[in-house]
């Protein structure tokens, strides 16, 4: 069984998953109002792979035998500032990737080799998705203001599988 220190930073990170579903499910109601239906739809599944990696967590928790705590889930933002906006994903990925590493050097602490090596998929899935992020805010920097260049980076974005 995992030790106190760790099943508590896991439960955390459960809830920072689920989140950052809530997060992103918001944003894409958002440009959804808006008319950026490829943002939306591109952000609404990424909310869905937030809620994977909570899930992950979760059962590697029971695989462990040991608990879990569902926390409340923080209200997200709800008012956002027009496709800028989506520039806060990558603030936030950075949050999350710090919060990843921290559970990487607990497990590191505490000699648990089982939780470090569970961690690294997320590890590597953090510097994945910083990049896709980032990459996404560089075109937007370039071609955001042009009307035609927005429209097709937004059907491109709503081809997403
Ligand atoms: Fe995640």
């Amino acid at each position: 069984m995992i030790s106190d220190k760790i099943n508590e930073i896991i439960n955390e990170q459960i809830n920072k998953e689920f989140f950052s579903g809530y997060l992103y499910l918001s944003m894409s109601a958002y440009l959804k109002e808006l008319g950026l239906f490829g943002f939306s739809s591109w952000l609404k599944k990424q909310a869905k792979e937030e809620v994977e990696h909570g899930l992950k967590l979760f059962d590697y928790l029971i695989e462990r035998n040991s608990f879990v705590t569902l926390k409340q889930i923080k209200t997200p933002e709800f008012e956002f500032n027009g496709i800028i906006s989506i520039f806060k994903i990558l603030e936030h990925e950075k949050c999350i990737t710090e919060s990843v590493m921290k559970v990487a050097k607990l497990a590191e602490e505490e000699c648990d080799r089982t939780t470090l090596s569970f961690i690294d998929w997320f590890i590597d899935e953090q510097v994945e998705e910083e990049q896709t992020v980032r990459d996404i805010i560089k075109r937007l920097e370039l071609f955001g203001e042009d009307k035609v260049s927005l429209y097709l980076m937004d059907k491109e974005l709503g081809e997403r599988q």
